[in-house]
C-alpha cells in the first residue's frame, strides 16, 4: 500500500498485516511516497490492523486453547474412569467430533 512518508511511519509503529499479523516495513518509492507491506514472504498483505486488535485476538485464542485443554482432559478422565477398555486413537477422534 502506498502511503506518504509520515503515514508510513505511523502505520509501521501502530499496525500489523491483516493477513498474517506480521510486522510492516516500508520501501522508498519517491521523495514523499513509501510502499508499506508486511515482512512475510509470499503474503498478499491486503490491509493492516491495529496492534491492539491482534493482541486482543491472540489472547482470545489462548483462552480458547485453555478451555479446549480442560474439556479434553475432563473427557479423557470420564472415559478412562468408567471401567471401559482404553479407547483407541480413532475412538478419541470420533468422540471429539471428527469423522473418518
Ligand atoms: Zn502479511
Amino acid at each position: 500500500m502506498k502511503l506518504d512518508r509520515d503515514q508510513a511511519g505511523t502505520a509501521i509503529e501502530s499496525q500489523l498485516c491483516s493477513n498474517c499479523w506480521g510486522e510492516l516495513t516500508e520501501q522508498f518509492v519517491e521523495a514523499n511516497v513509501r510502499e508499506v507491506h508486511c515482512i512475510t514472504e509470499g503474503c498478499p498483505c491486503t490491509g493492516f490492523v491495529s496492534r491492539r486488535y491482534v493482541e486482543r485476538r491472540m489472547q482470545e485464542q489462548i483462552n480458547e486453547m485453555y478451555e479446549a485443554r480442560h474439556a479434553l482432559a475432563d473427557l479423557i478422565k470420564e472415559i478412562t474412569s468408567a471401567g471401559k477398555p482404553d479407547p483407541s486413537h480413532k475412538d478419541y477422534l470420533k468422540m471429539l467430533g471428527f469423522s473418518e
